[in-house]
């Protein structure tokens, strides 16, 4: 996917702004657009998709984040972890 950060209609907001919005965002009381660019910025920055993150957990509205790849380091740990504990029974 090309990284076009000039897009016309999308602008970038800053992670002060995302935090301001957080609770507006959760509470689906935001714009589409507002929605869109909060969404965009989670994705992309680490810091506020944990901060968003620790909120909507708090309040029990995870699904409201964007979807976090699985990392394939972290499925097989998983995977490796679930097969030791069936071979010890
Ligand atoms: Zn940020």
């Amino acid at each position: 996917m090309a990284q076009d950060t000039s897009k016309p209609g999308k602008e970038e907001i800053t992670c002060r702004e995302v935090v301001e919005w957080t609770s507006a965002y959760l509470d689906e009381h935001v714009g589409e657009d507002r929605k869109q660019q909060i969404a965009l910025h989670l994705a992309a920055c680490a810091g506020c998709e944990a901060y968003v993150g620790q909120i909507a957990a708090v309040r029990g509205l995870v699904r409201l984040l964007p979807q976090v790849v699985d990392s394939p380091v972290e499925s097989d740990q998983i995977r490796q972890a679930v097969t030791a504990k069936l071979r010890r029974r």
